[in-house]
């Protein structure tokens, strides 16, 4: 048994539901066994409980369950910075065209590399990733995930008009391929992913159906009401579907499995669906504003409990930081038109916890009970940095986590474990 000693933060419950959501332990101990979580409390009792344990002193920084990415794209790497567009024009001129580069299989094995060295590098251990439009591609993913320690979930995107034609699917070649990749990867971490109703048609939208009713374990992801010419879009292509999250419906895939990237423009009707479903949007709002797609309706998600995570949105988004999402989640709730003033509990809770609700894996990794994997990022600002400076004296842990949201970027991430294992080690 080993023993990380550091201040600890995690938040087992829910803080948008409970008081007191957030636990922590300024000189806290979290006791690893077999790459699950033995014990984490203060450091005097589990320390006692556990006297012939290896203790590792990394006092000085904080312990923070990994980071779960809901919604993050594998084959954007290289087109993030791309300013100055709105979504459909970003995807013809931007994205597409490097989608299309994954073809080439080295390429994309290159890319699969940077991804993962990316989320690794950021303290983020689980994702749910959109694969690529090749089936050779995803497989890349999938393989760089399971070298590095990752624990990633993504399936073969679907579509079959409307992008470009080599990104388009036949449909019996979509059904065949997402079948071999399930079965060569197991169907515990795939996710049945058209792009968007946009670029999937009925038949398309039949091959998910029909994936999904043989194996009722895979996720589904897809997008949903990101800006307001995709949904007019939407709205033409599928004329008898009442509003676009109908689209979906009408095939089956909106369930407790279900995660739908964005919901910026939901309508009333959409919200209670989603919470009698139990589905849950990936809030991802770097990439709202940079795409000018709008504010997401937070507080109508809550009053409508309408389950939601964090996502980065990698490329339309700003990065790989889960830390500068929480951030921008905040940063963008105080101007909404209902404003929401987030807790440091809530953010951390975003990026973590409840991303393994998300992908109903809350029973695995998320917070740091007793029997979940060790999934973890530490946290230690360079000294002599703002960041360093702002947390001396520092002792409220909400003031501590609102800090490191606001200012801890890669060179904060001293060390990232997954079941354990570090895939991330920066002390010397
Ligand atoms: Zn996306």
């Amino acid at each position: 048994m080993n023993i990380l000693r550091a201040a600890i933060f995690h938040t087992p419950r829910n803080p948008f539901l409970a008081a007191n959501a957030l636990v922590s332990y300024a000189d806290g101990a979290l006791a690893i066994e077999n790459g699950k979580v033995a014990a984490c409390g203060d450091y005097s009792s589990v320390a006692k409980a556990h006297p012939d344990a290896a203790v590792r002193d990394l006092r000085g920084g904080y312990i923070l369950p990994g980071f779960i990415d809901s919604h993050v794209h594998f084959p954007q790497v290289r087109i993030l910075g791309g300013l100055g567009y709105g979504l459909l024009d970003w995807l013809e001129q931007l994205t597409l065209p490097e989608e299309a580069r994954l073809a080439d299989a080295a390429y994309a094995s290159s890319i699969a590399q940077e991804f993962v060295a990316a989320l690794a590098a950021h303290g983020t251990t689980t994702a749910l990733a959109f694969g690529s439009h090749f089936a050779g591609a995803t497989a890349a993913l999938f393989t760089a995930a399971e070298e590095r320690g990752l624990r990633i979930f993504s399936g073969l995107v679907l579509s079959d008009r409307l992008l470009r034609p080599e990104l388009h699917q036949a449909p019996d070649a979509a059904y065949r391929d997402s079948k071999e990749l399930i079965e060569r990867f197991g169907p515990l971490r795939y996710a049945v992913t058209p792009r968007f109703a946009f670029s999937a048609s009925e038949a398309i939208l039949s091959v998910c159906q029909a994936l999904v009713r043989e194996n009722p374990s895979l996720l589904f992801t897809t997008h949903i009401n990101e800006s307001g010419q995709e949904i007019e879009q939407v709205a033409r292509l599928f004329p008898s579907a009442a509003d676009y999250l109908a689209v979906y419906e009408r095939f089956d895939l909106i369930g407790t499995r279900s995660v739908l990237a964005h919901n910026v423009h939901p309508c009333t009707g959409e919200l209670q669906r989603l919470a009698a479903r139990g589905a849950t949007i990936a809030h991802c709002p770097c990439s709202n504003a940079a795409l000018g797609s709008g504010i997401f309706p937070m507080q109508r998600h809550i009053e409508a409990n309408v389950r939601f995570a964090l996502g980065t949105d990698v490329g339309g988004g700003t990065g790989f930081g889960m830390l500068k999402e929480g951030l921008q989640a905040y940063l963008m709730q105080r101007v909404a038109s209902e404003p929401i003033t987030l807790s440091p509990a809530q953010m951390l809770y975003l990026a973590t916890r409840a991303g393994a609700e998300a992908l109903r894996i809350e029973d695995q990794t998320g917070d740091f009970e007793t029997g979940k994997a060790a999934d973890l990022v530490y946290l230690r600002p360079p000294e002599n940095s703002v960041l360093a400076g702002v947390l001396k004296g520092l002792e409220s842990s909400e003031r501590i986590i609102a800090a490191l949201f606001t200012l801890a970027g890669t060179e904060s991430v001293g060390a990232v474990h997954v079941d354990g294992h570090a895939i991330v080690d920066r002390r010397d």
